[in-house]
């Protein structure tokens, strides 16, 4: 996948150095999230009750045929973090790219076989079928926090076609990133170490900032494939510096990390589309329609910032371990 086989050695021997040590209120915020994510009996219930039955149906074929092609082969794995199965389908590597660039392991509220929709689950890329590598197994705990927060109703589960439902969406996608992450790292600072080595940003600030630039990468993706019109993501973009500041205050955040996210909202633009454009060289014309380029040049004038400079908080390094997306 995106991850090179250098940083897997590096990271597998160590060589990175002492993993970061995660501080008492850190921790804390970790406990805290976690116990936000706890599964009420009867939901826990339901889950596998439905993981059961759809694996009884698709494990007698053993491998499910899907018509857009990639074929999925049904598992349980289990989580050390949550003491119990999930429901995980392995696919083809190239494929599970195709669906999520930058990816390798992302979870999906529902597939739909013929008729029949699935309860939440993960979708892998077959040569992990065997993995047990404690940086894999860290992604595979994030993504199953995702299933969590879909089976509680915590994360959207799909992409608005609105600018207002953007709106309301973005902070929705950034929390539940935030709270992934945050758990992740505390438990398994490996990314963290990869990817801001010197620790500069503290790791709630980073935890924030991934979650941030994940959804702004949805809402690029999103008008690129079409589902979302370039007028509405040009008014998205319009209103977001004023509801980023009470936005990440709602969802928990730093109210200041919202506004200085919003002072560097052109930034943000374009290091997303320079992310995407090299996940994802394909979409190269459709991330960058006129349009969005006029708005750009836009912001770019003198005085267009208002006067106002970002504050130091640069856009986030794609990871060397990439998850969902
Ligand atoms: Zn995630």
């Amino acid at each position: 996948m995106h991850q090179s086989s250098k940083t897997r050695d590096r990271m597998g021997a160590g060589v990175l150095g002492p993993s970061y040590q995660p501080t008492p209120s850190e921790k804390e915020e970790c406990a805290r999230l976690l116990a936000g994510l706890r599964l009420p009996a009867d939901v826990g219930r339901r889950y596998r009750r439905d993981a059961d039955e759809y694996l009884a149906i698709f494990s007698q074929a053993g491998k499910a045929r899907r018509p857009s092609g990639g074929a999925l082969k049904f598992a349980t794995r289990r989580c050390a973090l949550f003491r119990r199965d999930y429901l995980v389908a392995y696919a083809d590597a190239a494929w599970l790219l195709e669906k999520a660039p930058g990816t390798n392991a992302f979870a999906t509220p529902a597939v739909w076989l013929g008729p029949i929709e699935s309860p939440p689950l993960i979708l892998l890329p077959q040569t992990k079928e065997h993995c047990h590598d404690p940086a894999f197994l860290s992604i595979l705990e994030h993504e199953l926090i995702h299933v969590h927060q879909f089976l509680l109703g915590t994360c959207p589960t799909a992409e608005p076609a609105t600018t207002a439902g953007w709106l309301k969406d973005l902070f929705g996608f950034t929390r539940a990133e935030y709270e992934a992450d945050m758990i992740q790292l505390v438990r398994c600072p490996l990314l963290y170490d990869a990817v801001c080595r010197n620790h500069e940003v503290p790791l709630q600030q980073f935890c924030a900032l991934r979650g941030y630039a994940s959804s702004m990468e949805k809402v690029f993706l999103a008008m690129a494939a079409g589902r979302l019109a370039q007028g509405e993501l040009l008014k998205l973009l319009d209103g977001l510096p004023a509801a980023l500041p009470a936005g990440f205050r709602h969802i928990g955040l730093d109210e200041h990390l919202g506004l200085a996210f919003a002072r560097a909202l052109p930034r943000y633009v374009a290091a997303t589309l320079e992310v995407l454009t090299k996940l994802a060289p394909g979409l190269s014309q459709a991330l960058r329609p006129n349009a969005l380029m006029s708005w750009l040049e836009a912001q770019a004038q003198p005085g267009a910032d208002r006067g106002l400079r970002p504050e130091g908080i640069s856009p986030p390094a794609r990871s060397p371990i990439q998850q969902e997306a």
